[in-house]
């Protein structure tokens, strides 16, 4: 592994004509040296658009598949290629088509969060951030929907559609603890708390609002309140801390991501000298999973 330095890693970069691109959840000191941190939709897009020949996905591993195929021509590199998600591996491609098959007709949409098989076979898939608008725009009134239940039942709820949802969730999310929650509310009375749509209902009746990642920036840029209490993956702490610095953030729900924590400065310097671990997608399957995910960056 090369040693990193951040003169060196600029160097790097400017040689590959790289850009690193982190999730919200990263560890602080990934978020530090990307050039850009944002949620799933924000990376897939700046994948496709930037003007860079190489990208450094730092994420877990459906980010990166889906940053390949929206970007054929340039090499996308993960450095972290153990990093998977309990909550796409818990839908494979058999599943989706048993409740495909019991409603014949509607129109899958499947979250990011989802295996290239999973979205090959959906008509469009969304992120946190435009899942409520995804749906909305599906071509039939009611809606097949994975692998997130919770986020399911929250769409169906804000949208008032019909949606036939899949029984899987994030166990760090779906696992958040609700009696922390309700400890810091009290401990921080002039807080407000957000929390995440993955989050279980019962976190969702605590807060002030329920919102994407992106939303909760939004949120925060916008409210006149000091402090806030976050309830999603703690790394988003750091996301906040750095955009809105007067303000005062507490993570909140023990919810930690191991997956989201395996990338490290050092992987990311070694990936940009090596070139590798580059994702290689089949590309009829990355074809087959291209306009599903041309529908998530094209709507909301
Ligand atoms: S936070 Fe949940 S959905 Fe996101 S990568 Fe981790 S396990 Fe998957």
């Amino acid at each position: 592994m090369g040693t990193f330095s951040r003169s060196g890693l600029e160097r790097l970069k400017a040689r590959r004509r790289a850009v690193i691109l982190a999730h919200s959840y990263q560890p602080p000191e990934i978020q530090d040296i990307a050039d850009l941190v944002g949620d799933s939709l924000e990376l897939s897009r700046a994948a496709a658009s930037l003007d860079c020949d190489a990208v450094v996905l730092c994420g877990v591993r459906f980010m990166a598949e889906t940053a390949a195929v929206l970007a054929p021509g340039k090499a996308v590199l993960n450095p972290a290629p153990g990093a998977g998600c309990p909550l796409a591996d818990s839908m494979d491609a058999s599943s989706l088509r048993r409740l495909q098959e019991e409603h014949p007709g509607d129109a899958t949409v499947v979250y990011v969060n989802s295996s290239l098989e999973a979205k090959a076979a959906s008509w469009a898939c969304c992120t946190s951030a435009n899942a409520c608008a995804v749906v909305s725009a599906a071509p039939t009134r009611e809606v097949v929907f994975g692998p997130d239940r919770n986020l399911g039942a929250f769409v169906a709820r804000s949208t008032g559609r019909t949606l036939w949802v899949f029984d899987g969730s994030c166990p760090p999310h779906d696992g958040a603890d609700i009696a922390d929650m309700e400890r810091m509310r009290r401990a921080w009375p002039d807080a407000r708390l957000l929390v995440h749509p993955e989050t279980p209902p019962a976190a969702w009746d605590l807060a002030d609002a329920v919102l994407g990642t992106g939303a909760m920036i939004a949120y925060v840029k916008s409210s006149g309140a000091r402090r806030f209490l976050i309830g999603t993956e703690a790394g988003m702490v750091h996301r906040l801390s750095v955009l809105f610095p007067g303000r005062e953030f507490s993570a909140v729900g023990r919810i930690g991501c191991p997956n989201m924590k395996k990338a490290s400065p050092e992987a990311v310097f070694s990936c940009l000298e090596d070139m590798e671990p580059r994702v290689r997608i089949d590309p009829s399957l990355a074809e087959a999973a291209r306009a599903a995910i041309g529908r998530m960056t094209a709507i909301g």
